[in-house]
């Protein structure tokens, strides 16, 4: 794995950095997996910030981001990006995914982060091959990194044992 990438096991919640990113879905709703644990954690001035960018803009596209404060959590604030929707692979998830990676990276170079840490985006609950989510990610964030100085550090924080031994197998 090229320099300014790292790995760890854990929950993203607990993570001190300048941004956590969220993989949210297009409502900006909150819901399960990490993102139900983000809220959970940052408490309700996240829901209001999402429902103020609902107002705002309607949500947050596929492939798009947005950034929110970070509430209680020890984290700075949320990036919050959302990842397609597994439909087989025809559906241009591949690109849409690399496209959540960099909207997100985005936001922290324009806001000049030196750390944020990503979740394994899209390979929960939108069904995602693992192998394949984990080839991109390390992908799209390396080429970002290869090209701009901010964010300093990405960190990849893997939830599941499969996704864990996948980053770390690419380490
Ligand atoms: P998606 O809808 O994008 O698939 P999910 O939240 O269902 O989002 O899953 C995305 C990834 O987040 C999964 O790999 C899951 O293991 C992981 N995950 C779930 N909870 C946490 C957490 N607290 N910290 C980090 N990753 C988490």
């Amino acid at each position: 794995m090229p320099a300014r990438m790292d790995v760890m096991v854990g929950d993203i919640t607990e993570l001190s950095a300048d941004a956590i990113v969220n993989a949210a879905n297009s409502a900006l709703m909150g819901g399960g997996g990490v993102d139900g644990a983000i809220h959970r954690a940052a408490g309700p001035v996240l829901a209001q910030a999402c429902a103020e960018i609902r107002r705002r803009q309607g949500g947050c596209p596929v492939g798009a981001a947005v950034l929110t404060v970070g509430g209680n959590l020890p984290a700075g604030a949320v990036i919050h990006t959302v990842g397609p929707v597994w439909h087989g692979g025809g559906s241009n998830e591949a690109e849409l995914l690399r496209q959540a990676y960099r909207s997100s990276l985005a936001i922290a170079r324009d806001k000049q982060m030196h750390l944020v840490a990503f979740p394994n985006i899209s390979t929960g609950v939108y069904g995602f091959p693992k192998e394949l989510a984990a080839d991109i990610a390390i992908a799209a964030v390396g080429e970002f990194l290869a090209r701009y100085s901010w964010p300093e550090r990405v960190i990849f924080v893997c939830f599941d044992r499969e996704n864990a031994r996948l980053y770390q197998a690419r380490l």
